[in-house]
């Protein structure tokens, strides 16, 4: 009889332990929830709190220069997708959405989408910035444009500034100068990325200087006239086969031929976006060849020692 009730004693004692025991664990396992939850909604509230600003630039390449300047400060975006033409660009809904949510503009000053569609953008985000960074730049004349009903569209002024080391100086104190404005605790920081960016386009131009050494004076002949202000730098002559931003006439195509032929040019440079056809006409009469590189890749400085490599051989 004793024995028996020691035996349920025992027993009552181990249903208790057992009992104890899942209470807590359910409790611990509880608590666990809780606070993961907890940290999981603070979290995402922090990463609400310290959400980057945003600025908006309109082509690729000007992408390489904010963000130089801009550091982890901003988020960088580019109007115009990788991969469009920048002479035909028309905004799309879901490019308008990067306006929105904007504190800044960088224009590169004198792109044709800009100049149509500059003031819908600030009309759609009037609290956002807008600045012309190409504000200061002895800017060259003579883009000219014809639409498809004749109308004349001479904006007169050449927007390929980015194709520049000297030009792309100018553009980064300008930037340099807008974000200490909009973000003045960090003024210091974006005045020290523009001192980088300086010594980076300083030695970006002796490279470039070094490879066309002995290139002085030659003639490019290029599909869509891009080089002006890298030639107008480097001393080069830049030849358009685009006729006022169109298609050559069969009159001019012949006039360019007998010109490539007279100064001895033999290679036709061409952007990746760009229909070569025309382009390899010429090279069949001329007996040279097509060139193709890209104006508008994102890495700038790689991509101008790379322009100058290429206008050095060919
Ligand atoms: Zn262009």
């Amino acid at each position: 009889m004793k024995m028996k009730s020691r035996k349920q004693e025992f027993n009552f004692l181990l249903r208790f332990i057992i009992r104890t025991f899942a209470h807590m664990f359910r409790n611990i396992f509880i608590l666990f929830i809780l606070f993961t939850g907890f940290l999981l909604v603070s979290c995402q509230h922090k990463t609400v709190e310290t959400k980057k600003m945003q600025l908006t630039v309109s082509i690729i390449p000007q992408k390489y220069l904010a963000t130089f300047i801009a550091g982890d400060k901003f988020d960088v975006q580019a109007m115009q997708p990788i991969g469009s033409n920048h002479e035909t660009y028309e905004p799309a809904p879901r490019d308008m959405e990067k306006i929105s949510t904007s504190k800044l503009y960088l224009a590169l000053g004198a792109l044709d989408f800009e100049i149509a569609w500059l003031d819908r953008f600030k009309a759609s985000n009037p609290a956002m910035t807008v600045i012309n960074t190409s504000e200061g730049i002895q800017m060259i004349s003579g883009h000219h444009h014809e639409d498809e009903e004749g109308d004349d569209h001479n904006h007169g002024i050449d927007p390929h500034t980015w194709l520049s080391p000297s030009c792309m100086k100018v553009q980064a104190a300008n930037i340099s100068k807008a974000l200490s404005a909009i973000d003045t605790a960090n003024a210091s920081f974006y005045a020290s990325t523009l001192t980088k960016f300086y010594l980076t386009a300083d030695s970006v131009d002796r490279v470039i200087r070094e490879k066309l050494s002995g290139s002085e004076g030659k003639s490019i002949l290029i599909f869509h006239p891009s080089l002006a202000y890298f030639a107008r730098d480097y001393n080069l002559i830049q030849i358009s086969i685009e006729q006022d931003g169109k298609e050559p006439s069969p009159a001019y195509l012949s006039e360019l031929v007998k010109t490539a032929k007279e100064k001895g040019i033999t290679s036709i440079f061409i952007s990746k976006e760009f229909d070569t056809r025309n382009a390899e006409v010429i090279a069949r009469e001329i007996k040279g060849k097509v060139v193709v590189f890209d104006p508008m890749a994102e890495n700038w400085a790689e991509n101008m020692i790379l322009l100058a490599d290429l206008i050095a051989k060919n």
